[in-house]
């Protein structure tokens, strides 16, 4: 096996924001929160688990870092997404106590002419009007004035922008204490081989680690990811790729987690030469699939990479009979490796579910069967209500998974479901 590259890939999942963000579709809070606790679980490096400046989200992400103190979202990072605007920092902190940040700008000309009317320039170029490199940096020293760790810069449009100002941007960034450039391909323009080549560039020229932000309007979302983080570790940085569960995101979507994690545990040019975060616990690859397409209400295509039903299904002659003697023939790696293979128990006789009229005879039922009692009825009572609220929330069934979280962090489910216009 030759030496792997001492730089690492990691994840960065955006389902949070960039997710939510799918137009017609979207998340509850109870429903990001467990997003969350199982990206966690998967051991993600980090989610974007929001928009700390938009009121609604206030008690969902004061909870989700809550969870974080009391060890259930922990070791993973939790970071808020903003404008790099030094105003929208400021009010952000009126609500919340964010750590980590991405603070994104337009750095393409197309952007910075066609969104904003020209009233910003890009470079210092004129006194009056404020500049893009100028709004970055102070948004940068406001949030570590108010006691940021760790800040990501991002660079919308990054794939339309000349790299000469790129560089200078990602420069000034450094500078300024940010610790990784985004570097988002917004419209999904870049193909493997320019983006390879750009964020090369971009790491030797600055030194910083780099995002890859793929989107995938060409269907080029995962493959890019994976060519921009070579193009950083070759350069000589980390890469850290944006995913989403199963590709949700604005438009053809996002580059999608399991995807991404098995091309680069895969695929023949990554699997010798290429580290993946080796927290990385791909056996909850299925549990999380699962989760997305049931909260997002998105049915999982048959033919989804790794996760969709037709992913380990052989029929023809030659295929089934080749996958039975060896499976290595027709398959590339192992359904257990992704937590598949479980038979699925359902019931068949009869059913009790808790929803948003339930009873407490019925809640005993359900809560009877995941093994969780309760000290007394009054606690019973509190956590029926919540339950209550909880599916008046969501609008669907509960899962099992939320309604052990409900039960066992009762405070803080209350606080999540909490919404105060
Ligand atoms: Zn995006």
């Amino acid at each position: 096996m030759k030496q792997k590259k001492k730089n690492k890939i990691y994840i960065i999942d955006v389902t949070n924001r960039d997710g939510v963000q799918t137009a017609k579709l979207g998340l509850a809070k109870l429903e990001k929160t467990m997003i969350n606790i199982m990206l966690n679980d998967m051991g993600v490096y980090q989610s974007e688990f929001g928009f700390p400046l938009t009121k609604h989200e206030t008690n969902y992400i004061n909870a989700n870092l809550e969870l974080a103190d009391v060890g259930l979202l922990s070791p993973m990072i939790l970071e808020g997404w903003s404008r790099a605007m030094a105003k929208d920092i400021d009010e952000s902190y009126k609500n919340t106590d964010i750590k980590h940040w991405n603070l994104s700008i337009s750095t393409s000309k197309q952007m910075t002419d066609g969104k904003f009317g020209r009233r910003i320039t890009r470079d210092f170029e004129s006194k009056d009007k404020p500049s893009v490199l100028g709004l970055m940096a102070d948004a940068v020293k406001t949030a570590k004035k108010h006691g940021a760790l760790t800040i990501g810069v991002n660079a919308e449009d990054a794939s339309r922008t000349d790299m000469e100002f790129l560089i200078k941007f990602a420069k000034y960034a450094r500078e300024h204490g940010a610790d990784r450039i985004r570097y988002c391909d917004t419209l999904g323009y870049d193909d493997p081989f320019s983006i390879y080549e750009r964020i090369k560039t971009l790491a030797e020229e600055v030194k910083i680690s780099i995002e890859l932000h793929c989107h995938n309007d060409l269907g080029l979302a995962v493959a890019c990811s994976i060519a921009g983080a070579k193009g950083a570790i070759d350069g000589g940085v980390d890469a850290y790729i944006n995913t989403t569960l199963n590709g949700m995101g604005e438009r053809a979507g996002n580059a999608d987690m399991v995807s991404v994690i098995l091309a680069v545990k895969k695929s023949s040019g990554f699997e010798s030469k290429y580290k993946l975060d080796d927290r990385i616990k791909l056996k909850k690859a299925w549990r999380i699939a699962k989760y997305a397409s049931y909260a997002f209400g998105v049915p999982i295509p048959v033919n989804q990479v790794a996760v969709g039903d037709n992913a380990f299904a052989h029929e023809s002659g030659i295929h089934a009979d080749g996958a039975l003697k060896d499976r290595r023939n027709y398959e590339l790696y192992d359904f257990e490796e992704l937590g598949r293979g479980d038979p699925e128990l359902i019931d068949t006789g009869r059913k009790i579910t808790a929803g948003e009229y339930s009873g407490i005879k019925g809640f005993r039922n359900v809560y009877g069967k995941l093994e969780i009692e309760f000290k007394d009825d009054k606690e019973a009572a509190k956590v029926l209500d919540l339950v209550r609220y909880a599916n008046v929330h969501t609008q669907k069934p509960l899962t099992n998974d939320e309604l052990k979280f409900i039960a066992h962090y009762p405070k803080q489910a209350k606080q999540i479901m909490t919404v105060t216009p």
